[in-house]
């Protein structure tokens, strides 16, 4: 006999955040039928719709097959009832952010507006604290010098280890969401990865393939491109400024190619994040309804971006103001970096792990 433990709890979070009238799917199957990333056997989403109705929590949290779709929303055009499973399995994997987090009340005070203050208090207090241990904590006098305010050290220094100490606490939720999603096939015996689903992964994850086949949302893939990319060269220029930092050749002149390709990344990352909030605002028909974790990610990064060309101006500029900005630049950075594995940016460590288990089951 089939044994259905409802989480109600559970039930109304998952209706409230994808904004689904979950118990009005009729099980016809359209979802599946057109989803081109569902495998042929046991294909997604229209059984998760249905422990969804039922609010099987632990049937969808540790599943895999949510992580394997790609949101492009032609599950919900072509839904007859209009219960949005797209938005549902989104939902799904927003709260296994929440319920994987260690510690639990960092996934709490980023999934929820109303701890918003608390998340901005934690690094401005943190990052306080380390320019008082500095003895820098005050604007400094004559030109404007980033590291007059945080010595570099002391800036590469303690955000290193800060972002080693969060992401190592984060790991033991990622090792119990890949338990989980071993507890839901233990008959199968898992197989190693081979060298060929590893290209496949690159592939993927270099080109996003996946969203070649998503027929709603045809800007989707662009605009994704033009933010990861955007952000894989932020990073490596970031890595360089280290490197110039450290062989005292840190500030960067204007014309530095280091610069100018920060500045390129920043323009790409505009350009991508500009299209994924106007088809959020306004194109909600095709590209499903977002929530607080979808815009805390968006606008954090868009902060980011901003704040950092507006900190570049001010240091050229002298603006008095170019500390303040500086320090606002420093929690935009905490909460995409640091905060990464706690909000929707997670989502690079969720789906590569459970691209691999996908693998590992013969699940393809
Ligand atoms: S979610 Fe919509 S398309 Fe899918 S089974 Fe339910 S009613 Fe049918
Ligand atoms: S959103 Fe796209 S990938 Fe995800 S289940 Fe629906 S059709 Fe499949």
């Amino acid at each position: 006999m089939l044994d259905i433990q409802p989480d109600i709890k559970f039930k109304k979070q998952l209706k409230k955040l994808s904004n689904s009238s979950l118990n009005e799917c009729m099980q016809c199957g359209n979802c599946s039928v057109v989803c081109s990333l569902a495998p042929d056997e046991k294909p997604f989403p229209r059984k998760e719709m249905i422990w969804a109705g039922w609010g099987m929590k632990e049937n969808l949290i540790g599943n895999v097959d949510v992580w394997l779709c790609y949101q492009c929303g032609d599950c919900s055009t072509h839904c007859p009832r209009d219960v949005k499973p797209a938005d549902v399995l989104a939902s799904i994997r927003q709260l296994s952010y929440e319920h994987y987090a260690k510690p639990g009340f960092l996934g709490k005070i980023l999934s929820k507006p109303v701890w918003l203050p608390v998340a901005l208090l934690i690094p401005i207090v943190i990052i306080s604290a380390i320019l008082y241990l500095a003895g820098t904590l005050q604007i400094p006098d004559g030109d404007v010098n980033y590291s007059k305010f945080f010595p570099h050290a002391w800036l590469n220094g303690s955000f290193t280890i800060i972002t080693l100490l969060f992401y190592g606490f984060a790991t033991s939720g990622l090792i119990k969401f890949r338990k989980d999603m071993r507890l839901q096939f233990p008959e199968i015996k898992l197989k190693k990865v081979s060298f060929k689903s590893l290209l496949n992964f690159k592939r993927e994850i270099l080109l996003h393939t996946n969203f070649n086949s998503c027929t709603s949302q045809k800007s989707r893939k662009f605009a994704h491109l033009l933010v990861f990319y955007g952000f894989i060269l932020l990073l490596v220029v970031t890595v360089f400024a280290i490197i110039a930092v450290i062989t005292h050749n840190y500030p960067l002149k204007f014309f530095n190619p280091f610069k100018i390709l920060g500045n390129v990344a920043g323009l790409m990352l505009i350009l991508g994040l500009g299209i994924l909030i106007y088809n959020r605002l306004f194109r909600k028909k095709e590209f499903g309804s977002s929530n607080y974790t979808d815009w805390l990610f968006l606008v954090s990064l868009f902060l980011l971006t901003i704040s950092g060309g507006l900190v570049e101006i001010a240091r050229f500029q002298n603006w008095s103001l170019a500390y303040h900005l500086y320090f606002f630049h420093l929690i935009c950075v905490w909460f995409i970096v640091i905060y990464l594995p706690y909000t929707k940016f997670g989502h690079v460590f969720y789906r590569l792990i459970a691209l691999t288990f996908a693998n590992s089951i013969g699940r393809e």
